[in-house]
């Protein structure tokens, strides 16, 4: 996703931010109601997050490149651990597309196509918002991600299959409306893998999804300028 340059205010200037809080909207305005972690659409309790945790990096507190927006569950449990950026894939500077693979049962996993070195960051950035927690690695977890992933994986093979006997435009949008308000962007994407014009739509109609992370041609994720993957 793209966060974009520093807000500006009236006069042109830099906008601060005196609680990080302030941000929200604009971050919103930006990348979409949407958990940047597991791309979960949220009306309410989206949190500024900090890629470098506040605790440990007082200095990038109120400062607008270290924000991404995160719910509840991945916000906990990323909480303060100590982070080395490239330790890890960023939705904000990688192309998080190339780094996981999302399936039928709601698990997300390092994509298959990486090499071990990346297919072990891919891992751990998994771990690091708990993106694999599932009832069967976290018994008392009141976590309901997975499943949350695994019904919009439903929803959009439904829409998939209604699709293919009902193929008219206004099926393809009111698809796309359906995907931008429920959110986890990724599984409609892979869901809609082979069908070109769809995935154009899901990247244009997802606000902040970098452009440049596609192959103009194919649409499948690029290395993205500037990032590790
Ligand atoms: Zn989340």
């Amino acid at each position: 996703m793209v966060r974009g340059s520093w807000p500006l205010d009236a006069e042109g200037k830099p906008r601060s931010f005196p609680e990080y809080s302030e941000a929200r909207g604009e971050l919103i305005a930006r990348m979409g109601e949407y958990c940047s972690f597991c791309e979960s659409q949220l009306n309410a309790s989206l949190a500024v997050e900090h890629v470098l945790p506040k605790e440990r990096h007082p200095e990038y507190e109120l400062d607008w490149n270290n924000f991404l927006l995160a719910c509840v569950n991945c916000n906990s449990t990323k909480g303060d651990k100590p982070i080395k950026l490239a330790s890890y894939y960023w939705p904000d500077r990688d192309n998080t597309a190339r780094a996981f693979s999302y399936g039928a049962d709601g698990v997300v996993r390092p994509a298959p196509g990486l090499t071990d070195e990346q297919q072990q960051i891919a891992q751990r950035t998994i771990g690091l918002t708990g993106l694999d927690k599932t009832p069967k690695t976290h018994a008392k977890a009141s976590d309901r991600r997975w499943m949350h992933r695994r019904d919009a994986w439903g929803r959009a093979e439904r829409a998939r299959v209604c699709l293919a006997t009902h193929d008219t435009e206004a099926m393809r949008q009111s698809i796309v409306e359906q995907a931008t308000a429920l959110g986890f962007w990724s599984i409609w994407m892979t869901v809609f893998a082979a069908d070109l014009d769809m995935r154009r739509r899901l990247i244009t109609a997802f606000v902040g999804t970098p452009v440049d992370c596609f192959d103009a041609r194919t649409l499948e994720p690029a290395h993205r300028p500037g990032g590790a993957l």
